[in-house]
């Protein structure tokens, strides 16, 4: 079946504007544009631009003037501090041509009178109370977690502007809880028009993935889809589009996604916000499981992710990081002799700390890795990035052999090993082949 269609309806544009000198300079990675382009995304609108600009006098006025009337949302972070530099209140109301004055809300001003007053020993200054006022006609977004107010106001016929603080967590805090999403809702909420969802997969490279939908990915097709790749798993994201009342973009984006999966097979594993972790945890719960593992060269970081994920007490009783030959013998008895006929990076060793693991702590399933995480240590036959890992369970005992993608260094190569070793767990869970 295709679920691929030419035409596309119009919806709603979004422009993203990131605020900061810091940005421009690289000092800080613009993380709000990201999630502000799947906060607008999630809500319908499509994001059409992004722009990084400076402090400078009159830079936002410019770029707002450009923009008032030609998309629906615009929406701003960064500028709205105590500091000389923040210039975004003064930039909208000269756009609007309107004064700025304090936000109308009741104790705004003695809020932050008081927050002062806990660092200084002088009156409050007028730059910092300014981060209590907006241009006349804004609505306010208060902020729940710092100090400047975000607005709300509308630029011509238009375009409705949303001015947020820069810092990520007080940005989010006035779009969800200060007033910004429930605005948006009100405004754009035909939200149907357009739904996003994301498959994920592990077990196979970005070419093999693509391999089993080439012919769904068609240049401005709808739905979209985009493949993205990275040391946890391949995703692909899937973007639908209604384009009559009667086929709703939800209906679209699930007829997309469950083409996806058989087209897959045992190669997907969860979609949108779910991890692998997550998923580990939460089977073994419903299977009333638990695991073990027994890790060298990720460090404990295959324990880490399991315990990341909350309700792993559950399911998780012991973990070993046996970073040395002694300590696997020690710890999990691997016998000495393996060492000597296979090396400590060999499906031999893996087993036997599997095996080890699981018999010491009386799990149900135990994990095991051993491998070369480089840059140094690597020979000919055992190159940086060969890992071994293991899966001891109810059904299943074996190890496997990969060759990571090394070049992208240690911190890759060790989460690659994370996801191999959580994916071993899952296909054992679930009666799926093994992971080759
Ligand atoms: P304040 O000055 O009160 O902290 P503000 O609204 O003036 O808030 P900025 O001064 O522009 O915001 O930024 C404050 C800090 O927030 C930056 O130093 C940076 O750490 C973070 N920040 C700002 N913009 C971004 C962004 N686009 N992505 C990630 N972090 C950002």
């Amino acid at each position: 079946m295709s679920a691929v269609h030419s035409e596309a309806i119009s919806v709603p544009t979004a422009v993203v504007i990131s605020i900061g000198e810091e940005l421009l300079e690289g000092r800080i990675a613009d993380t709000n544009a990201g999630t502000f382009a799947r906060e607008l995304l999630l809500k319908g609108l499509h994001v059409s631009k992004m722009y990084t600009i400076g402090d400078g006098v009159g830079e936002l006025q410019t770029l707002l003037t450009e923009l008032a009337d030609h998309v629906d949302v615009i929406l701003t972070t960064g500028g709205l501090g105590p500091t000389a530099d923040d210039r975004t209140r003064d930039d909208v109301a000269a756009s609007l041509g309107v004064p700025v004055i304090p936000v109308p809300v009741e104790g705004a001003i003695e809020h932050l009178v008081e927050v002062y007053s806990k660092y200084h020993d002088h009156p409050a200054t007028e730059a910092f109370l300014a981060q209590a006022s907006m241009p006349a006609g804004a609505e306010p977004l208060r902020n729940f977690v710092g100090s400047a107010w975000g607005f709300m106001v509308n630029l011509g016929t238009r375009t409705r502007l949303y001015c947020l603080p820069g810092p990520p967590v007080e940005c989010l805090s006035s779009y969800r809880d200060g007033g910004a999403s429930a605005d948006l809702e009100e405004r754009f909420g035909m939200a149907s028009s357009l739904a996003h969802g994301v498959l994920h997969t592990a077990g196979a490279p970005e070419s093999v993935v693509e391999e089993h939908l080439r012919e769904l990915i068609v240049d401005g097709g709808n739905p979209r889809l985009g493949i993205t790749a990275n040391a946890d798993k391949v995703s692909i994201s899937v973007l639908a589009r209604s384009e009559e009342p009667a086929r709703p973009a939800e209906h679209l984006l699930e007829t997309t996604l469950q083409d996806l999966q058989q087209r897959l097979g045992s190669l997907w594993w969860g979609r949108d916000a779910q991890t692998m972790a997550g998923i580990a945890v939460e089977s073994l719960q419903e299977a009333g499981q638990t695991v073990a593992v027994a890790e060298s060269c990720t460090g404990g970081r295959l324990a880490a992710a399991i315990t990341g994920v909350a309700g792993a007490s559950k399911v998780f009783s012991h973990g070993w990081v046996t970073y040395s030959d002694q300590a696997k013998q020690q710890q999990l008895g691997v016998p000495e002799v393996l060492f000597e006929q296979h090396g400590a990076v060999s499906v031999e060793v893996a087993a036997a700390m599997a095996q080890g693991a699981r018999r010491v702590s009386g799990c149900d399933w135990a994990l095991a890795i051993t491998g070369i995480a480089g840059p140094g240590g690597g020979t000919e036959e055992k190159p940086v990035g060969t890992v071994c890992l293991a899966i001891c369970g109810p059904h299943t005992d074996y190890s496997i052999c990969r060759h990571q993608f090394a070049r992208a260094g240690r911190d890759a190569i060790q989460r690659q090993s994370v996801r191999d070793a959580l994916d071993m767990l899952r296909r054992g869970m679930n009666g799926l082949a093994p992971l080759a």
